[in-house]
């Protein structure tokens, strides 16, 4: 099926895209977070490493993730492909994932970027609520609680939290632009990049990036 990175913003609708994809070409998603904690869970070496680093509340050196992803991707389900979400997420690891591969003879085949305007990201992130009780997500924009205030699943209070408060979001969405836009023009750079729009809908969004894999597919046939 191929390699695949998926980049967008954070409430560009990456991650449920990649859900969404995964089920339909059964190829992993494989996201950056999940990789910590499989590492950490297994205590692997590099597992351990990594642990260490957040515990002493440093950022995780780019070579440690990128030998995490390296051993993760060269599992035998990822022999057809994968989805990477989540990573990279600079050009430091960008360019070190490549140099990983290349050295491998082996190279990611398209990376997708789910475009989504800042004002469309600001009303998602803005629009979010979460259960105290459970923790079940709402969203007023697209799926809102049937009682105001109020989880659908067990009557508990929601709430927004201070990560999507307003100021918050715009500052996340500016951290985020500053260090992916060199990875987009990186990625243009060798032609890897494929832009679909993340205002199309849900289903149509997955439509676009299907075509964009099954095109991979027939040209590597
Ligand atoms: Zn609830």
């Amino acid at each position: 099926m191929g390699k695949y990175i998926f980049l967008g913003a954070p409430g560009a609708g990456k991650g449920t895209q990649a859900v969404a994809v995964t089920k339909k070409v059964g190829i992993p998603q494989i996201s950056s977070g999940d990789l910590f904690r499989n590492a950490q869970k297994q205590g692997t070496e590099l597992g351990l490493l990594a642990k260490s680093y957040m515990e002493k509340g440093m950022l995780v050196p780019d070579e440690v993730t990128v030998r995490m992803v390296l051993e993760r991707i060269s599992a035998p389900d990822c022999k057809k492909g994968y989805i990477l979400d989540g990573f990279p997420r600079t050009l430091g690891q960008a360019q070190a994932l490549d140099e990983a591969l290349a050295k491998k003879n082996d190279s990611i085949d398209r990376v997708v970027y789910i475009k989504v305007s800042s004002e469309e990201l600001i009303r998602r992130l803005g629009g979010r609520l979460i259960c105290r009780n459970c923790q079940a997500p709402y969203n007023l924009n697209d799926s809102p609680p049937k009682v105001a205030g109020k989880c659908d699943r067990c009557g508990g209070e929601l709430y927004q939290r201070a990560d999507d408060s307003e100021d918050v979001v715009k500052s996340r969405l500016e951290i985020y632009a500053r260090e992916t836009a060199p990875l987009i023009d990186y990625y243009k750079g060798n032609g890897k990049l494929v832009e679909v729009s993340g205002e199309i809908g849900m289903n149509n969004v997955t439509k676009k990036i299907l075509a964009i894999m099954n095109e991979v597919d027939k040209n590597s046939k």
